[in-house]
């Protein structure tokens, strides 16, 4: 059976200005402790879903900032997931912060199965990366991509975030333009989005958040969305653009409605149709793996509508879209008879194409994709 694995490394150096994910800055006294609870999580559930499904086809080490942790602590993390995969999988990716990786690290990395890295570089700009809080300068994000490639990985991706504070145009340009030479495999855009308890929060009330007009931050959008398929890179969900066959398997998995196990404080699961999150706090989670406390908590069982809705929203975010077989498979309907008048409303707008196949988003569908996935909320 299909399933992915993902495991949560909830460490910063520091909080970037525009990021609500749950990771902390300033908790290194911690890591060593939650580094034996997590290994301790993964040899008991880890083992316990293989033995029941086999070998994941993917693994994800996220954050947070995985390559926060000192090498002998990521080392013996990578070791107990070989222990429990057995051997290489397809697709085994780490989140690396540019600011925190050299040669060795990442050759110990390249050591011990990890085949794919996800870098936040989100600008090439030395003054915007100031800006939004990044560790990291232009000249080390290129130098991390260098060494990399030079490790020998050859499945690289990195994220850039566009509509930034005093952002412009020509700015945008030139950290695509450094992203294109890097000569990377996969590229995601991400438009800033000003969340609840950040620093860009406090900074927006006060009115000390300069961001670019609508039009500015759409017209960067429109020459992101031009430009990366122009140089190879084809865009296959909402953010991702890759070149051919470099697409994440991981990441298409949580559109696709595969299982997931999540491991780690704050981690996700998405196991036999149901959703849990485990604490999200580091000491909690700690003492509750130390005790054999349950940490997972099962998130609201949806109603039948809201699995739809969830369906539809989460495979319309790719380009092969939403398909009606699966849809009928998964809830004994056809996609007609619950979606026609929707997926009919939105062709004439020209946000989708529908066929007999199903529906999938148009270039402006993938523009305007809140418009669409509104209208697929069922009253
Ligand atoms: S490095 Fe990533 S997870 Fe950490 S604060 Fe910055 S954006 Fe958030």
């Amino acid at each position: 059976m299909q399933w992915g694995v993902y495991i949560h490394i909830p460490f910063c150096r520091q909080k970037c200005f525009y990021c609500d994910f749950p990771s902390y800055a300033g908790r290194e006294n911690l890591m060593e402790a939650y580094v034996e609870a997590l290994c301790q999580q993964i040899k008991i559930q880890g083992f316990s879903y293989r033995q029941k499904w086999g070998r994941p086809a993917t693994v994800y080490i996220g954050g947070g900032t995985p390559t926060a942790l000192p090498l002998e602590n990521m080392a013996q993390i990578l070791q107990t997931v070989e222990n429990f995969i057995g051997a290489e999988i397809a697709e085994f990716t780490v989140e690396c912060n540019p600011g925190t990786v050299d040669a060795q690290y990442l050759q110990m990395l390249k050591a011990n199965g990890v085949n794919r890295l996800s870098f936040g570089v989100q600008s090439f700009d030395d003054g915007l990366l100031r800006r939004i809080g990044r560790i990291h300068n232009s000249a080390e994000a290129l130098e991390a991509i260098r060494l990399a490639q030079e490790a020998g990985f050859a499945n690289i991706s990195l994220d850039l975030i566009y509509g930034l504070p005093e952002q412009t145009m020509e700015q945008l340009q030139a950290s695509v333009g450094q992203a294109l030479n890097l000569g990377v495999q996969h590229i995601s855009i991400y438009g800033l989005q000003v969340e609840e308890g950040t620093v860009f929060a406090r900074q927006q009330e006060l009115g000390k958040l300069d961001l670019p007009a609508e039009e500015e931050a759409e017209a960067m959008y429109d020459y992101m969305t031009n430009v990366l398929p122009q140089h190879g890179y084809l865009r296959y969900e909402v953010s991702n653009f890759a070149q051919r066959g470099y697409e994440s398997c991981h990441n298409r998995s949580y559109w696709h409605d595969v299982p997931y196990l999540g491991l780690g404080a704050a981690a996700h699961s998405y196991l036999e149709g149901k959703r849990y999150a485990a604490v999200a706090d580091i000491q909690e989670y700690i003492a509750g793996i130390k005790a054999g406390d349950e940490i997972w908590k099962l998130e609201e069982e949806p109603t039948r509508q809201h699995a739809m809705e969830e369906f539809a929203f989460l495979a319309l975010r790719t380009v092969e879209g939403l398909a009606a077989r699966d849809f009928a498979q998964k809830f004994q309907v056809s996609l007609q008879e619950i979606y026609g008048e929707t997926m009919a409303k939105l062709a004439q707008q020209g946000l989708l194409q529908v066929d007999d196949n199903g529906c999938r988003l148009t270039n402006q569908g993938f523009k305007y994709g809140n418009v669409v996935f509104a209208e697929f909320i069922l009253d």
